[in-house]
């Protein structure tokens, strides 16, 4: 399905919330950095936009942010500001930095519940008024795919992320380089759409929701997560710091290949006793791509017992996004981990029962 064909057909309403990041930065003339500037200077450089075919309103983030900045109470405003407008846009498109942009597209996943609306997240590595910028071609991109409906149903009715040449689910999404314009990949779900000539749609891959309800915009992201990266000669000292971190709710634990750690006696005695004061560990892989299976070895079966669950393939990023939206909801560490056991908004493909 090309994007461009369905929306030509019919018009659609978007609304761009502008929160900051490169697509909008101009340089600073005594520092010759990057600051984030408004709305208004980065419409002047997309004349395009005046003339284009759909209707777009904007609202900025005041002042415009860095996406090393944003955090739980932006993807709040994010979130309510998609919800108070449901009803009146058919899409919704998000210019962001693109240094956090994974872990925004990953939290407004499980934010907005029932979303039957595109809310496609773009950004740039270069500034839009810079001669050779991506952010011009990726704001046009990101509104016809926000705008692309057919019998006024929405084709993309999810949170996605639209830059360079892919339409990727945001929840499945991580930012791969810091230099090349192709900045995002999923390596564990396929684009949902292709964008070159043509912008090529997967229908068959888009999310669906079983049925159309009111949306449920959540606000409370608990900030009490984090994420682990093991490392070959971790210490009891380092892991018994990092557990006995006040308020700690959730930890994605980042380990090697299929889910593996070191089965030394401490390593697993020190899981054990804070799975048992209830903060809840989930096995995310440090490989960009493949999925946890932690009974393939020893050292995953000892993880098992000690009430570390799988996140099979889920991303860092969507661990603890997730981690935060069920801790902010209030449940507690059970009903937590019974969740993460599950797949909540299309964040991770279940392969295998004997882990849950
Ligand atoms: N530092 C910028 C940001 O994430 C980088 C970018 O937008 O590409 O806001």
């Amino acid at each position: 399905m090309s994007a461009e064909n369905t929306s030509n057909q019919e018009k659609s309403s978007i609304l761009i919330i502008y929160t900051g990041g490169t697509i909008g930065m101009v340089e600073d003339p005594k520092t010759g950095s990057l600051e984030p500037f408004d709305f208004e200077h980065l419409v002047d450089h997309v004349p395009e936009l005046k003339e284009a075919k759909h209707l777009y309103t904007s609202i900025q983030f005041n002042p415009p942010l860095d996406s090393s900045q944003i955090g739980p109470q932006d993807w709040a405003k994010m979130a309510k500001t998609v919800a108070d407008n449901y009803d009146t846009y058919d899409g919704f498109v998000i210019l962001h930095g693109t240094d956090t942009m994974a872990y925004t597209a990953s939290a407004l996943s499980f934010m907005l519940e029932n979303l039957n609306k595109p809310v496609i997240i773009t950004g740039s590595q270069l500034p839009i008024g810079r001669f050779r910028t991506d952010g011009k071609e990726n704001l046009i991109t990101a509104i016809e795919i926000a705008a692309s409906k057919r019998n006024n149903i929405a084709i993309v009715p999810e949170v996605c992320i639209c830059f360079q040449n892919y339409l990727l689910r945001g929840n499945r999404s991580k930012k791969i380089n810091a230099d090349y314009f192709q900045a995002f990949d999923s390596f564990n779900y396929p684009p949902l759409a292709h964008i070159g000539v043509e912008i090529d749609i997967n229908e068959e891959l888009v999310y669906k929701q079983a049925s159309v309800k009111p949306l449920i915009p959540h606000y409370n992201m608990d900030p009490n997560v984090i994420a682990l990266r093991l490392l070959p000669g971790i210490t009891p000292d380092t892991l018994k710091g990092i557990l006995s971190i006040p308020n700690l709710k959730g930890i994605a634990m980042e380990t090697f290949g299929v889910g593996n750690a070191p089965s030394f006696p401490w390593f697993i005695d020190l899981l054990k006793e804070a799975t048992d004061r209830g903060i809840v560990i989930v096995n995310v892989t440090q490989c960009m791509e493949g999925s946890v299976a932690m009974n393939i070895y020893d050292t995953g079966n000892a993880m098992l017992e000690a009430g570390i669950i799988s996140g099979y393939d889920i991303t860092t990023e969507s661990a603890i996004t997730k981690m935060m939206y069920l801790f902010g909801e209030g449940y507690e560490p059970d009903k937590v981990r019974e969740y993460m056991k599950c797949d909540l908004i299309g964040e991770m493909t279940i392969h295998d029962t004997k882990e849950n």
